[in-house]
């Protein structure tokens, strides 16, 4: 089937037009500065790349900016809105109300829309991006895939906070992780590379600008990194990772922040690109390491190390681990990265090939021969996951 998939931000929107079997893209591209002005980047492989300045006040005329152009007799790629035949939406939060994608409907819509005081700034994004193709598109079906979904199967130790219960209870506070179309995209395929053993172990590694890992016993996450929001874990490009709570109450007493200012800290300022003052972008510090710059250094040590004691408290907890998979913008590219956090997991059964890890954004293999555990480069396609979803539940 053919599906428009959209990814919407607050000011910006994302989409891929594509075959939900076997994942052929049509055409991809990006609506920008929605709200402000507005422009269009449209590609479609094997032609040149359009760009246009088309005024989108709001996500409406993104959608019909993105219908226009898929229809435009030279740059376009379809005769007809008809040919979409459904859409699939990213969805940030789906509380724990939604463990798998749903068809979009007033009563997921209601749903959507209860999630967002866990979701502020993406779930309201994400519900213009859909009620923009409710009205452009009134008759084509709509799907939501939850970036939350795939966590769900999370055990109560793995997904409670120890604070007072009854915020669990009244105010579904708990883990929720995020990430979950992209682990559960890698870890099936690592599955499958496994040879579908009836029992598998997978660690799972979205290393990108955010970041997070994700165990996963016989194909159901039993924990991820990420918490009742995208900030927890380990560092990230600006986020902080899990910080000590006490230092929040110590800074914000200091310097007299409040809380948004502090929250604002964590996200945008913090994590590698707080560390290091140089830059969020792995390929800016590796060459600042590389010319000495010791906080630069210093930033990917710290990256390093707490994925590690993450990879080491995840194998304790599922009793082993079968595959360690890397994926996403470090994960698929960084040779360096990848052979630094398996460096001294030997004693694990943890082995990689050298040689064959010297690959960038395609599927391998890059453990050793005689590794106990295989470890996996598999680029992700939360796309073409969204697009199979979509295709599923609309299908026939
Ligand atoms: P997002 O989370 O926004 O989807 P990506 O998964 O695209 O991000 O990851 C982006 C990050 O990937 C960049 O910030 C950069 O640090 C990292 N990256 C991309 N290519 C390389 C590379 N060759 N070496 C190291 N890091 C890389």
């Amino acid at each position: 089937m053919k599906i428009l998939v959209i990814n919407a931000g607050s000011s910006s929107l994302k989409y891929q037009f594509m075959e939900s079997e076997g994942g052929e893209v049509f055409a991809k591209g990006l609506c920008e500065r929605i709200g402000i002005d507005g422009r269009l980047t449209h590609k479609v492989p094997g032609r040149e790349d359009v760009v246009r300045e088309i005024p989108m006040p709001t996500h409406n005329e993104a959608i019909q900016s993105v219908l226009d152009i898929l229809v435009d007799p030279e740059k376009g790629v379809i005769a007809s809105t008809d040919e979409i035949a459904a859409v699939g939406h990213r969805v940030l939060h789906g509380g724990a109300a939604f463990t798998e994608s749903c068809i979009i409907d007033d009563a997921c819509i209601e749903a959507i829309k209860k999630c967002i005081p866990l979701g502020p700034l993406h779930n309201p994004a994400n519900l213009m991006g859909i009620e923009a193709c409710q009205k452009i598109m009134p008759s084509t079906p709509q799907v939501a895939v939850f970036d939350t979904a795939f966590h769900m199967t999370m055990p109560p130790k793995a997904y409670i906070y120890a604070i007072p219960y009854e915020y669990y209870e009244k105010d579904d506070v708990r883990r929720y992780g995020f990430h979950g179309t992209s682990h559960r995209y890698v870890s099936a395929r690592a599955i499958d590379m496994l040879g579908n053993p009836a029992h598998s172990r997978v660690i799972s590694c979205h290393l990108g600008n955010g970041s997070s890992l994700a165990a996963i016993v016989d194909g159901k996450v039993m924990d991820t990194s990420m918490g009742l929001g995208p900030l927890a874990g380990f560092p990230m490009g600006t986020r902080s990772g899990d910080v000590d709570a006490t230092i929040l109450e110590y800074l914000m007493g200091r310097y007299n922040y409040d809380i948004k200012e502090m929250l604002n800290i964590l996200n945008k300022k913090s994590g590698v690109l707080g560390i290091s003052g140089v830059s969020s972008d792995f390929r800016d510090l590796d060459a600042a390491a590389a010319q000495g710059n010791e906080r630069a250094q210093l930033a990917l040590d710290k990256f390093i190390y707490e994925v590690k004691k993450f990879i080491g408290a995840y194998t304790t907890v599922m009793g082993g681990v079968d595959a360690i998979v890397f994926t996403a913008g470090i994960g698929e590219n960084s040779i360096d990265l990848r052979r630094q956090i398996c460096d001294g997991l030997e004693y694990m059964g943890i082995k990689m090939d050298a040689e064959k890890n010297n690959v960038r954004g395609k599927e391998a293999d890059v453990s050793a021969a005689d590794s106990k555990v295989k470890i996996f480069v598999i680029p992700t396609n939360e796309e073409l996951m969204i697009a199979m979803d979509t295709a599923a539940l609309c299908g026939k």
